[in-house]
């Protein structure tokens, strides 16, 4: 387990495995909660990690993120903003496992609509949601879509300088502010695990 210490504080990794109870060292644990307890910036990073968590765990619990909008115009008014960036393949997918998609940015307000579906999100579309922090301006991309495969240990490649980004288990992908630009308003290459 990583446990690089910056001005006293638990880097961002450890943080992050603290809260999902993913230490194998009971020691540092201890320390992590230990400095939490004393230190407002830390108890700031925790309490915006497990709103993230939430959400995430809520996504999964729900087949139409409706709710999960409403949840997040919530929380946008405290400390995350959020914004979109829909991916729609320029082909019918037909069981290929690497195709290109096209990139339009969504504004917020559309899809964070009570009631209403994420607009015009089709079978075959990705969308990226984007949480970026406001006190630390750190940017992370939830990948979600209907069909699992479409989020789920994909690989993004940008057409024009050949970049690539990977998503985890669970869709999530990080990326700096730079490239979330590059993300925006692309072509991009999605390739899904066979
Ligand atoms: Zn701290």
């Amino acid at each position: 387990m990583k446990s690089t210490y910056k001005n006293g504080c638990p880097d961002p990794c450890s943080l992050e495995a603290f809260l999902q109870d993913q230490m194998d060292s009971s020691l540092l644990k201890e320390k992590i909660r230990l400095h939490i307890s004393q230190c407002s910036h830390c108890q700031t990073s925790i309490h915006e990690l497990s709103q993230f968590f939430h959400i995430i765990e809520d996504e999964f619990k729900r087949p139409i993120p409706n709710q999960l909008f409403k949840l997040f115009s919530e929380i946008e008014r405290e400390n995350v903003s959020i914004s979109g960036i829909l991916l729609h393949p320029l082909k019918p997918l037909n069981g290929h496992i690497s195709l290109d998609f096209k990139s339009r940015v969504i504004d917020p307000e559309n899809f964070m609509q009570p009631g209403q579906p994420p607009n015009s999100m089709d079978h075959d579309d990705i969308l990226l949601r984007v949480i970026q922090s406001k006190s630390s301006a750190e940017t992370v991309i939830y990948a979600f879509a209907h069909n699992e495969k479409l989020f789920r240990n994909i690989r993004l490649s940008l057409k024009t300088n050949d970049k690539k980004f990977v998503s985890d288990s669970l869709g999530k992908i990080e990326v700096n502010a730079d490239d979330l630009n590059q993300l925006k308003n692309a072509v991009i290459t999605v390739t899904v695990k066979k």
